[in-house]
C-alpha cells in the first residue's frame, strides 16, 4: 500500500514534473469520456465486444494511463528524450481509438470527433513534423480500420460514406496540426522569453545588491548584512567586529597610472581580501576606495588578529599595473549590544581616523564610547 502511494505521489515539488503529471491527468480524463461512451453504446447494443471483453478493454485502457501517470510520479519519464510522453500518449490514444472504431456500429462518424480531443493534449509539447506525424499515422491506421471492416463486416458500414469520412478527416487533421503546432511554439517562445526575464531579474538584483567594479556586495547589501547580524547577535549574546578599510594614498595610484590601473588595483585588493576571510565573515565595498568587513563570532582581539594579518597580507602583495607597494589604514570595533548601527560605523570611523593619523598601514581598535541609554538598552537585552 505504501509502495502505491509512493509510486502515485502527486510530484507537486518540481513544477515541470507536476505541470506533465497534470496533463496525463487531463488525458486520462478524456479517455475516461470515450471508454464511458463506449461502455453505454455496448449498453444499448451498439458496441459489438462480448461483456468480457468490454472489461478487458476498460481494464487496459486504465492500467495504461495509470503507467503512464505512475512513470512521471516516480520520475522514470526524465530518462526519455521527450519526458512528457505526449506523442507515445497520443499514439496510444490513437490506437485504442481504432479499436472502438472498429468495434462500433451506426455511430462511427460521431466517434471521429474525438480525435479532435486527442490532438489538443499535442498542442502542449509536439512540434508541427510530430503533429504531421501523428496526423499522418491516425489516418492511416483509420484507413485500415475501414479495409478490414469491408473485408470483415462489409454488412455494417457504407463504404462511401466511411471513404468520405476519411477524406473530411484527412482534410481536418492537418489543419489542426498547423494551429496545435503554431500554438505550440508561442507556449514555447513564452517559455523562452520567461527563462530570460528570470535571468534578467537575476541580473537586476545582481546589480542591486553588488558593486559591478569589484562584484562584491555594495554598501546598501553590507548594511543589510550588518542590520541582521546586529539582531542575532542581539537575540544569541555573540560578540562581532566592523572594521573599515581605507587604501592609503590611492589618488596617487590614479594620478601617476591612471584610474583603469587604480580600477584594478581596487579588484585585485577585493579579491585578496576576500580569499583571506572566513566564510562567514561579510566583505563589501563601503565607497570610493573603502571597504567594509564583518567579523562574526569575534571579540576584538580576535578581530585585530585577523586584520593584523590581512593588512600584512595586502603589504605584501604585488599588484600588478603598477611599480609600488599598496598599503591599507584599518579601523575596528566590537559590537556594544544595545548600540546602533550608526554608531558601531562611527567608532570604527573614528579607529580608521586614527589608523591615518598614526602614520596608515595600521589597524587601530575603536575605544567603547557606549552612552547611557545604550547601556540600559545593553542591560535590557542581557536579562
Ligand atoms: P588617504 O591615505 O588619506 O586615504 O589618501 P587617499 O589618496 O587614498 O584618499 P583620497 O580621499 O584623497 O582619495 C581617494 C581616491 O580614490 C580619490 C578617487 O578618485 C579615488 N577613487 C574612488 N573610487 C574610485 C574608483 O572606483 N576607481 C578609481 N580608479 N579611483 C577611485
Ligand atoms: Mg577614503
Ligand atoms: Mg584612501
Amino acid at each position: 500500500m505504501q509502495f502505491l502511494s509512493a509510486l502515485f505521489r502527486f510530484p507537486k515539488d518540481d513544477p515541470a514534473q507536476a505541470t506533465r503529471a497534470r496533463h496525463t491527468l487531463m488525458s486520462s480524463i478524456s479517455s475516461l469520456t470515450i471508454i464511458s461512451f463506449t461502455v453505454y453504446c455496448s449498453h444499448v447494443g451498439l458496441f459489438r465486444v462480448p461483456l468480457p471483453g468490454l472489461f478487458g478493454f476498460v481494464a487496459l485502457a486504465l492500467a495504461i494511463h495509470a503507467l503512464f501517470y505512475a512513470a512521471i510520479c516516480a520520475g522514470w519519464n526524465r530518462r526519455l528524450a521527450d519526458p512528457s510522453m505526449t506523442l507515445v500518449q497520443i499514439i496510444n490514444s490513437i490506437l485504442w481509438m481504432m479499436f472502438v472504431l472498429y468495434f462500433i456500429e451506426q455511430v462511427r462518424g460521431t466517434v471521429l470527433m474525438l480525435f479532435m480531443i486527442i490532438f489538443v493534449f499535442g498542442i502542449f509539447r509536439l512540434r508541427l513534423a510530430q503533429f504531421i506525424g501523428a496526423a499522418v499515422f491516425a489516418l492511416g491506421a483509420y484507413a485500415i480500420v475501414i479495409a478490414l471492416l469491408f473485408f470483415n463486416r462489409p454488412q455494417s458500414i457504407n463504404a462511401r460514406i466511411e471513404v468520405l469520412q476519411w477524406v473530411l478527416l484527412a482534410m481536418v487533421l492537418p489543419w489542426f496540426a498547423l494551429i496545435g503546432a503554431y500554438i505550440s511554439n508561442i507556449r514555447n517562445a513564452l517559455r523562452q522569453k520567461n527563462k530570460e526575464l528570470e535571468k534578467a531579474l537575476e541580473t537586476i538584483e545582481r546589480l542591486a545588491s553588488h558593486d559591478e567594479l569589484t562584484g562584491i556586495p555594495n554598501r546598501r547589501c553590507f548594511l543589510d548584512a550588518l542590520r541582521r547580524e546586529q539582531a542575532c547577535a542581539d537575540r544569541d549574546h555573540r560578540p562581532f567586529c566592523l572594521a573599515l578599510f581605507d587604501l592609503d594614498f590611492f589618488k596617487a595610484i590614479n594620478d601617476r597610472h591612471g584610474h583603469l590601473a587604480g580600477d584594478h588595483v581596487l579588484r585585485a585588493f577585493a579579491e585578496c581580501v576576500q580569499k583571506k576571510v572566513r566564510q562567514t565573515d561579510y566583505f563589501g565595498r563601503y565607497g570610493g576606495e573603502e571597504f567594509a568587513l564583518l567579523i562574526v563570532d569575534a571579540d576584538m582581539d580576535l578581530a585585530s588578529n585577523m586584520l593584523e594579518r590581512i593588512r600584512a597580507d595586502i603589504e605584501d602583495h604585488a599588484f600588478s599595473h603598477i611599480d609600488r607597494k599598496v598599503t591599507a589604514s584599518i579601523g575596528v570595533a566590537q559590537y556594544a549590544p544595545g548600540e546602533t548601527i550608526n554608531s558601531l560605523i562611527n567608532r570604527a570611523d573614528q579607529a580608521l581616523y586614527g589608523a591615518k593619523n598614526d602614520g596608515r598601514n595600521c589597524v587601530k581598535q575603536a575605544v567603547l564610547e557606549v552612552q547611557a541609554t545604550n547601556i540600559i538598552s545593553a542591560i535590557e537585552a542581557v536579562s
